[in-house]
């Protein structure tokens, strides 16, 4: 015989199966232009978010090897160092350290006309952590960063 209690659980555990197989993705765009500019100094990740898909679009025209861009997350403390380590990469790496884990999240680098986008989990972010988005074309960091804000 199956307990009460037995049928209690399987009915719990199952009620509970789709709240995780219909994870909630909040979805982000940001565009760059050929003058070496985001449109937004500033993204906000809601808490509700389990997962975020951010879509970059390159509104220019420019070539991806004159004018590349990408969209790189890391915590604020390594942004430069990492941006530093991933201009001597080279294209083909789009400009970002091979297998470093200090990168949270990144596109591929694109050229004018084009789009890309990337998914990660929001569960791989501290609430009101402290993190900064950058292109990590040689030469764009100074410029092309913003702040990744969770809550
Ligand atoms: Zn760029």
């Amino acid at each position: 015989m199956i307990s009460v209690r037995a049928l209690a659980i399987m009915a719990v555990i199952l009620l509970a199966m789709p709240l995780t197989a219909f994870a909630k993705t909040c979805e982000l765009s940001i565009t760059g232009n050929d003058q070496m500019q985001y449109n937004k100094s500033e993204l906000v990740v809601g808490a509700e978010c389990d997962k975020v898909k951010l879509t970059l679009e390159h509104v220019g025209q420019l070539a991806v090897e004159q004018m590349g861009h990408n969209w790189a997350l890391t915590k604020t403390a390594v942004a430069k160092p990492v941006a530093q380590a991933g201009s001597g990469a080279g294209l083909a790496k789009d400009y970002l350290p091979e297998g470093d884990d200090r990168v949270i999240a990144a596109t591929d680098m694109i050229g004018g006309g084009e789009t890309t986008s990337v998914t990660f989990d929001v569960s791989s972010l501290e609430n009101g952590g402290d993190y900064t988005y950058f292109c990590s074309f040689p030469g764009h960091y100074s410029i092309m960063k913003g702040k990744l804000v969770v809550k």
